[in-house]
């Protein structure tokens, strides 16, 4: 069973517990893709959005996205008392990973991936982790969600206004929400409206990338049009980029 903890694009939490449940009855495997919400478990506030996390057989992680390790960071974590990975992906080269060596061989991961020769991505997050310590990380993750409630406050006071409109409620950090531009406004339900609100996303895009100022992602999902989706995880940020951010989508879609 496939369940995902902070899905990519609205940032949801699948109950694991209750996943785990399921599992345990029907003997199936339960994996947990965190690549994105893994990191939460660094907070003491945040950390129960993945409660039952230790039931799952494998997850997977990538310590690059809220944790800010550099490109590329990712885990594969297993429960494995079998050598399963062995079983699975092992060539056994004889002129690699020699057996007869005077360590223990299963420490040779080489022959345990699908591909060989791969960077060693926990090295970075061992260093990271020795500089700033599981508080450090927390820092980090707390911090994420502070600035996702101000960007949320901010793009409520602009709503006030009506030229931005938060889609879904966050349960994580993501912060999705279309900019109504003001030939639009007011028009909701009109015969095009849809189709012209998918452009302006794109639009404002171009531009922010044109000018140098910002660079904010969009995508539609399901039966909703593009829309921005913003994730501010620098600690470095304050407030007034905030401000900054949402007035620049403001000034550079005003025409629209
Ligand atoms: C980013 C992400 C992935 C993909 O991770 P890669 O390391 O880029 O392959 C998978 N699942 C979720 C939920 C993600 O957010």
């Amino acid at each position: 069973m496939y369940c995902t903890s902070g899905t990519t694009v609205q940032g949801a939490f699948d109950p694991l517990d209750r996943i785990a449940d399921v599992c345990d009855k029907h003997k199936l495997w339960m994996h947990v893709d965190a690549c994105w919400g893994g990191s939460v478990l660094f907070s003491k506030k945040h950390k129960h959005l993945m409660k039952g996390i230790d039931r799952a057989n494998s997850v997977a992680w990538n310590p690059h996205k809220m944790l800010v390790a550099g490109l590329q960071c990712s885990a594969f974590l297993l429960k494995d008392t079998t050598n399963l990975l062995k079983q699975c992906h092992s060539a056994s080269a004889t002129y690699l990973f020699q057996q007869d060596k005077f360590y223990d061989v299963n420490l040779d991961i080489g022959d345990k991936s699908v591909q060989c020769s791969r960077k060693v991505d926990c090295l970075k997050l061992w260093l990271m982790w020795k500089a700033v310590g599981s508080m450090g990380l927390a820092e980090r993750v707390d911090k994420a969600f502070i600035h996702a409630s101000t960007a949320m406050f901010l793009v409520a006071k602009f709503h006030y206004h009506t030229c931005i409109c938060l889609c879904g409620q966050p349960e994580f950090v993501n912060v999705c929400f279309w900019f109504i531009p003001l030939s639009l406004r007011g028009k909701e339900g009109t015969e095009d409206y849809q189709e012209k609100l998918a452009k302006v996303a794109p639009i404002i895009k171009e531009r922010m990338m044109k000018q140098g100022t910002m660079m904010v992602g969009y995508q539609p999902l399901g039966n909703k049009v593009n829309f921005f989706r913003v994730i501010v995880l620098s600690p470095l940020l304050s407030q007034k980029d905030m401000d900054f951010f949402l007035n620049e989508i403001e000034r550079l879609g005003k025409d629209l």
